[in-house]
């Protein structure tokens, strides 16, 4: 059997080091132990910071506080500064526990390029790389191996699902998106996408909280995933927004689901502890034009037909032109 654990501590600074996301090992009161290039790079902009805490924005360091307190793997958003560039950008953030005493913090641009499934491809070819047989160190580092194997299991995971709303997150559908053209263009086939916004979610959130608004991303990612039919997929692609894919529909029919959607979003009660809440959507649709488009513009026009819709007065439907 070979495995992680074959790894020498050098090995492993290897691969982290090759790894774009920000990863670092803190104590429980976020002492920085050791931190990868990428980390360091973040870590520049306070080059005498020796707290994790230090990085984050004054708001957020109660936060980071509280959760290494904790100790409980932990998987959230928010602003962090990772890049020379950047003051803050937003950022997924996992919280890996190891011992009673350690963490594995991992920080991702959410906005980065590198694509999560092929960072997990090259993770996985480079372990092969590495792998050593030897009898001896594998004994040593045998609970290393274990925390390695949970670290590319969580990567795998989070590197497909929204840890909210369990849809397909925003890579996925994206990467959904772009094999969808690749065939339209290919076969001429027939697609259409439609980017759903949830009407004045902000107020949901002021007035009720946070909590209350997250049940609601919920109840709303639910019911559109029940209300379309196979082959449409619908992906949560950023806080309040989804899109649905809709291969071999055109336009029209992306309209007639984007109504029965509004309908049935508007009608819904959704129960928040003591709260009966309601809440509206705008639903942007477009039609891939093949020779034209890409998914990039596509996405754009559909978004804008979005927008078209909140200023027509929300809780409706537009068709891109
Ligand atoms: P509009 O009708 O124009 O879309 O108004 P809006 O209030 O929905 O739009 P806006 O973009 O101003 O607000 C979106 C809010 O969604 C802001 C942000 O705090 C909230 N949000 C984003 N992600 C999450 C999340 O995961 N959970 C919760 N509870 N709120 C979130
Ligand atoms: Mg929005
Ligand atoms: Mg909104």
């Amino acid at each position: 059997m070979h495995s992680l654990a074959d790894l020498s501590k050098h090995d492993l600074e290897t691969l982290f080091d090759h790894i774009q996301a920000a990863i670092a090992l803190v104590d429980r009161d976020g002492n920085l132990i050791s931190w990868n290039s990428a980390f360091d790079s973040g870590k520049r902009l306070f080059p005498n910071s020796k707290n994790l805490k230090d990085l984050f924005l004054q708001k957020d360091a109660e936060l980071i506080h509280l959760k290494l307190q904790e100790g409980s793997r932990e998987h959230w958003a928010g602003e962090f500064s990772v890049t020379e560039r950047d003051a803050a950008a937003l950022c997924d953030f996992w919280l890996i526990p190891t011992t009673k005493e350690f963490m594995i913090f991992v920080a991702e641009r959410i906005e980065s390029e590198v694509d999560a499934q092929d960072m997990v491809e090259k993770l996985r070819k480079q372990v092969k790389l590495f792998q050593v047989e030897s009898e001896t160190s594998k004994k040593i580092a045998r609970n290393k191996q274990i925390e390695m194997e949970a670290v590319l299991a969580q990567a795998e995971e989070v590197a497909h699902v929204d840890a909210l709303t369990f849809l397909p997150n925003r890579r996925t559908i994206i990467k959904d998106l772009q094999n969808e053209v690749m065939r339209a263009e290919r076969y001429h086939s027939l697609f259409s996408i439609s980017v759903v916004d949830i009407d004045n979610f902000k107020a949901i959130n002021d007035t009720y909280g946070h909590p209350a608004g997250d049940e609601v991303l919920r109840e709303v990612a639910l019911q559109l995933r029940d209300s379309i039919r196979h082959p449409d997929v619908v992906g949560r692609y950023g806080g309040e927004e989804f899109i649905i894919l809709l291969p071999n529909s055109d336009k029209t029919s992306a309209a007639e689901q984007a109504a029965r959607l509004c309908r049935q979003i508007r009608s819904r009660v959704i129960r928040s502890k003591e709260h009966d809440l309601h809440v509206t959507l705008s639903i942007g649709i477009a039609q891939f034009r093949v020779g034209e488009d890409s998914w990039h513009s596509l996405l754009k026009r559909a978004d804008n037909a979005m927008y078209d819709a909140k200023n027509n007065g929300r809780d409706r439907s537009v068709v891109a032109e």
